[in-house]
């Protein structure tokens, strides 16, 4: 959705901010993934659920066909509702409590991604109780950096993440002696917003080497999964607003050696939601100061936190103005300098009630809102809704 194709009338009566979700350019993306992943023999996608749980966007891409994979009982409980099978659920997390453990299990998730060996033996336990078995991966720390981001580097060995490689075999073996799990898969995820193919290529020569090491002991798992991490083009989001899935599944395709009847798994989460959401904050004040002018919005990082947690880009736009272009920085409401959305940024000349949309805000956005000043949580509407 272009600067010029946003409905500024409905969003005219519309209590600002609020996400704003373009459902076109979503289904377009899940069918580019769907389209890409299935000219791959035993590829499996998954929505990674953390990313975005608005419900209205959940039973889109359920009906696109994805799995969801989930890190908490509450998303769990969130994807049963928007209709995904209990079979297509997967669940990571290095704390999951004893009823998010037993929530999985009621349902029959298709498999827990196990990060511990005492997570193992408490899942084990709690399926024996309900004499139950069930499936595990385990979560493998490849120690495979990103290019990416610090904080969303996860597959470094410094990481909380996943078991140590060298451990993979003790852990197997353990499992192997309890009579509640099965082991089905091996489980990665290296970070995330990564857009250099080589890191993937890097987690799958890891695989590879480990697979061939379990081979030595005549073990094929079923399910290998890799995780997500595919990133999005924050600069972008008119030109490319389509991630490049072609090139992250070849790179898969080509580089990881599968065994035969083995199946792929992905996580994807910001790829296939960022690019269509938009937050759209009203204007409040111009307050020029004695360096520099502040357009200062409602929006704030409680809508939004990505720039003052991850120093993150987003585009902005004015979608009410085409006034000549002046610089500004783009400030929220709330008592914290990291309030800051964007510093000395170009937009068409600013005016108190002018709504302005901060691009690529479909990840991580809405999600990660909270109340702190009690402020009010924004909301979120699809373009089929308005
Ligand atoms: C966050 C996460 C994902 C999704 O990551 P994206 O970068 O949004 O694709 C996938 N798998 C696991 C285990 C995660 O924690």
């Amino acid at each position: 959705m272009t600067k010029g194709q946003f409905p500024t009338d409905k969003f005219q009566q519309l209590q600002t901010p609020f996400y704003y979700y373009d459902t076109e350019l979503l289904r377009k993306t899940l069918q580019t993934i769907q389209e890409e992943a299935g000219k791959h023999e035993g590829f499996v996608v998954h929505y990674a659920v953390k990313a975005n749980a608005n419900p209205l966007l959940l039973r889109i891409i359920r009906q696109a066909g994805f799995g969801a994979d989930c890190v908490s009982g509450g998303e769990i409980e969130a994807s049963l509702k928007a209709g995904f099978p209990a079979s297509k659920i997967v669940y990571a997390g290095v704390g999951k409590s004893d009823w998010e453990i037993n929530l999985g299990l009621d349902n029959d998730i298709f498999c827990f991604n196990v990060e511990s060996i005492p997570e193992l033996e408490v899942i084990n336990e709690l399926a024996t109780k309900k004499d139950k078995v069930a499936r595990v991966a385990f979560r493998l720390n490849p120690n495979v950096g990103a290019h990416t981001h610090a904080n969303i580097t996860t597959g470094l060995a410094e990481n909380k993440f996943g078991i140590a490689m060298r451990d993979m075999m003790s852990v197997i073996e353990e499992a192997t002696g309890m009579d509640h799990v099965k082991v089905v898969g091996l489980h990665f995820h290296i970070g995330s917003q990564i857009l250099d193919m080589s890191d993937f290529e890097a987690l799958c020569n890891r695989i590879n080497e480990l697979q061939n090491e379990l081979e030595r002991h005549r073990i094929i798992v079923e399910h290998i999964n890799v995780g997500g991490g595919l990133g999005v083009d924050y600069q972008h989001p008119n030109r490319i607003p389509i991630p490049d899935f072609k090139a992250y599944f070849d790179t898969y395709a080509k580089k990881l050696k599968l065994r035969p009847g083995q199946t792929l798994h992905f996580e994807l989460g910001r790829a296939v939601v960022a690019q269509c959401g938009s937050l759209i904050t009203r204007t409040l004040y111009i307050k020029k100061g004695a360096l520099k002018q502040f357009c200062i919005v409602d929006a704030g990082f409680t809508d939004l936190i990505r720039p003052a947690l991850y120093q993150a880009y987003h585009k902005i736009e004015n979608i009410t103005s085409e006034e000549p272009v002046q610089v500004y920085d783009v400030v929220g409401p709330i008592c914290e300098s990291t309030d800051v959305f964007a510093k000395q940024i170009d937009l068409n000349g600013c005016r108190r009630g002018d709504l302005l949309a901060i691009r690529s805000a479909g990840a991580y956005g809405e999600i990660m809102a909270s109340q702190y000043n009690c402020r009010r949580l924004p909301q979120g509407f699809t373009s089929d809704d308005i």
